[in-house]
């Protein structure tokens, strides 16, 4: 199974995705984790995507493209896979359909998580994140058992620099123009299916299944 998840910025693709990879075992390509990544080890593609993220701005499709072709390549992709912050502008959209053209491969859904700005401001300054696994915890409902230490597997929990509230403003701007179209995008082709992520995390992977399900690939 290949899956898009796609939502603003703090609205919980993370979680759901997580939630995916484990129990249907795909990878799952979190682009912003790559950037982490890259820009705490200090590589070039780090140095250079940092400046964007710390504006929140979008990293130049001529970095981002290639680093997700790179990742598809890989072994663990072949049994299916979900795509957490890829793509973000229809650009990188139809580069996508090439690579995936050029692989013999498809899409088989596109998971649309809705949630109110005001719902992702209220979570997202709570939110805290595993520097080695990427974890996802929150100070107010999902905290870590020891303060400032993963639950699984004992990594640093830290606030992301970019889930301050200027940045949050532009992240999400960023979204509404960019990625938003691609919800026309993907509805064109009949692939969306929707999860509610307003109240409860629970009640928004329960209708992404659903939603899986009713496609035949659950
Ligand atoms: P995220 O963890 O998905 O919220 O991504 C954090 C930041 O990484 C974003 O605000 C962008 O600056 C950058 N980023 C992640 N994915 C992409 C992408 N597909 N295209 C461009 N920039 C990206």
């Amino acid at each position: 199974m290949r899956l898009i998840i796609l939502g603003a910025p703090g609205s919980g693709k993370g979680t759901s995705a997580a939630v995916l990879r484990e129990e249907y075992s795909l990878a799952h390509i979190s682009t912003g984790d790559i950037f982490r990544a890259n820009i705490k080890e200090g590589t070039p593609l780090g140095l250079e995507a940092k400046g964007y993220i710390d504006k929140g701005a979008l990293v130049p499709d001529s970095l981002t493209v290639s680093m997700v072709e790179d990742r598809l390549s890989q072994d663990d992709c072949e049994k299916g896979y979900i795509l957490d912050g890829f793509p973000r502008t229809i650009a990188q959209a139809q580069a996508l359909d090439e690579m995936l053209d050029a692989r013999g491969e498809q899409i088989d859904a596109v998971v649309l998580i809705k949630i109110e700005d005001e719902v992702i401001k209220a979570r997202v300054f709570g939110r805290r994140v595993c520097e080695k696994c990427g974890a996802s915890y929150n100070v107010d409902y999902k905290p870590t058992k020891v303060e400032g230490i993963c639950d699984t597997c004992g990594g640093n929990v830290v606030q992301r620099a970019d889930d301050n509230p200027e940045t949050v403003q532009e992240r999400l701007k960023t979204y509404y123009n960019n990625t938003q179209p691609l919800i026309d995008f993907y509805d064109k082709k009949g692939i969306i299916i929707e999860g509610d992520n307003n109240i409860d995390s629970k009640i928004c992977i329960k209708e992404i299944k659903d939603g899986l399900n009713a496609k035949g690939l659950i």
